[in-house]
C-alpha cells in the first residue's frame, strides 16, 4: 500500500488549508471528506480580513460582503461601533470551502470525496471500502471527529447549540449582536451580500424552543420567511487539551479551537492548519517531535481565548453590559481595527 506523508480527514477550512500548505511544501497529501463538494455548512461566515495573510491569493473575490462596523443590542439599548475601514469578510461557506478545496487540489493534493472515515489506527485510516496508510494522520472533521476518538484525546466539553437561517434580503453593512433573546449566548444578524444570516447560539442548558426564539427574532427585525433553517452543535474552547497523540494531531473544530466568546472558529481553523504545517514540516524533514504543534497552539491561539473568556466574564457580571460597552467604545474600535 502506498504510504502518504499526511492523511487529512475532513475538507473544511482547517483540512483544506493544511492540505494546501503541506502540498506547497512538497509533501504527498491525501485529503478525505464524507461529503460531495460543494457542500453546505451552517455558518454565519464572518472572519477577520487578515485571514487572507495566510495565503498567497486573495480571499476578496470569494467574499459576499465586507463589514466595517458592529452593533451590540439588548432590549432597547444599543452600542454601535462604526469604523472607517473594513474589518471582516463574510462568506457563503458552500462557495468558500469549495474555493479553498480547489486551491488544495490545484497545488497537487489528492482528494477523495464521499469518503467517510470510520476508524483510525496507528497510521491507518479506514473508510467503508478502503484503507489508507499515512506517516501522519490529521483530524480536521470538526465536531464529528473520528481521529479524536483515537488514543488519549478527551471528549468534547462545552458544546454550543445553534440555530440559524439565511434570509433573502440584504442588511446594512454591520454585524448585530443582540443579547435580548437568551440569558447566555447571543443572537446575530450578519449581512451576506444579497442575503442576511440570522441565528443564535447558547450552551445546551439554555437552549430551549430554538425555533420559537428564531421566529421572534425574525418578527422583531421584520425579516421575511427564511430560505432555510439549520441546527448545529459544536465545541467551544474550555481549557488547554491534548492535540497531539503519537502520529496524529487535531486542528480546527476537531481540536475545540473555537473562540469561547464569539463562537468564531474559521480563523482558528486556518491558523491551526498553518501551525500544524510548520510542526509536520519539522517532524518529517528534521525528525522533530509532532508535539511542537501543541506548543505553537499554546503560544499563538490560546492567549486570545483567555482574553475572550475574561471579556465574557466581565460582560456577564456588569449591571448594564450595553452601558459598559459604550464606555469602552474607543477600545472596542481599536481592537476591531487591530485584530482585523
Ligand atoms: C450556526 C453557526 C454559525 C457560525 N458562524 C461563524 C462565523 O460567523 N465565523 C466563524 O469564524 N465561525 C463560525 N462558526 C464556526 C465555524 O463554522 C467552524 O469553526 C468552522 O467550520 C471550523 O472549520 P473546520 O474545518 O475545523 O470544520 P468543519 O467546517 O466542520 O469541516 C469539517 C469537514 O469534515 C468532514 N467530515 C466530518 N466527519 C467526517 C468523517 N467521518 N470522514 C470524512 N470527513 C468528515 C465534513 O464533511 C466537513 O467538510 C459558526 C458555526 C455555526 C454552527
Amino acid at each position: 500500500m502506498n504510504i502518504k506523508d499526511v492523511i487529512i480527514c475532513g475538507a473544511g477550512p482547517a483540512g483544506s488549508s493544511l492540505a494546501y500548505f503541506l502540498s506547497r511544501e512538497g509533501f504527498d497529501v491525501l485529503l478525505l471528506d464524507k461529503a460531495k463538494f460543494p457542500r453546505a455548512k451552517p455558518c454565519a461566515g464572518a472572519f477577520q480580513i487578515s485571514l487572507g495573510d495566510f495565503f498567497p491569493f486573495s480571499l476578496e473575490d470569494v467574499a459576499e460582503d465586507k463589514i466595517s462596523g458592529f452593533s451590540f443590542r439588548k432590549n432597547r439599548n444599543s452600542c454601535d461601533v462604526l469604523l472607517d475601514v473594513p474589518i471582516s469578510y463574510v462568506v457563503d461557506r458552500k462557495k468558500f470551502d469549495d474555493f479553498l478545496l480547489r486551491k488544495a487540489i490545484e497545488s497537487g493534493v489528492e482528494f477523495i470525496e464521499e469518503c467517510k472515515v470510520l476508524k483510525v489506527e496507528e497510521g491507518i485510516v479506514y473508510s467503508a471500502s478502503n484503507k489508507f496508510r499515512g506517516k501522519i494522520v490529521v483530524g480536521a472533521e470538526g465536531v464529528s471527529s473520528v481521529v479524536r476518538r483515537f488514543g488519549r484525546y478527551r471528549k468534547f466539553k462545552n458544546m454550543i447549540k445553534t440555530i440559524c437561517a439565511d434570509i433573502p434580503i440584504s442588511f446594512e453593512k454591520k454585524f448585530v449582536f443582540d443579547f435580548s433573546y437568551t440569558e447566555g449566548g447571543y443572537a446575530w444578524i450578519f449581512p451576506k451580500g444579497d442575503k442576511t444570516n440570522v441565528g443564535f447560539g447558547t450552551l445546551p442548558g439554555d437552549f430551549k424552543d430554538g425555533e420559537i426564539i428564531l421566529s421572534k427574532i425574525l418578527e422583531d427585525y421584520e425579516f421575511p420567511e427564511p430560505l432555510n433553517v439549520y441546527k448545529w452543535t459544536y465545541p467551544l474552547f474550555t481549557s488547554p487539551e491534548l492535540l497531539v497523540w503519537r502520529n496524529t494531531l487535531l486542528i480546527g473544530d476537531a481540536a475545540s479551537l473555537v473562540n469561547p466568546a464569539s463562537g468564531g472558529g474559521i480563523y482558528n481553523a486556518v491558523q491551526s492548519a498553518n501551525l500544524a504545517s510548520k510542526a509536520i514540516n519539522l517532524c518529517l524533514r528534521e525528525g522533530k517531535t509532532l508535539k511542537i504543534y501543541q506548543d505553537l497552539v499554546k503560544k499563538h491561539i490560546y492567549p486570545m481565548f483567555y482574553y475572550s473568556k475574561i471579556f465574557n466574564l466581565i460582560l456577564e457580571n456588569v449591571p448594564s453590559p450595553i452601558l459598559f460597552l459604550r464606555l469602552i467604545k474607543p477600545f472596542l474600535a481599536y481592537l476591531a481595527k487591530n485584530l482585523s
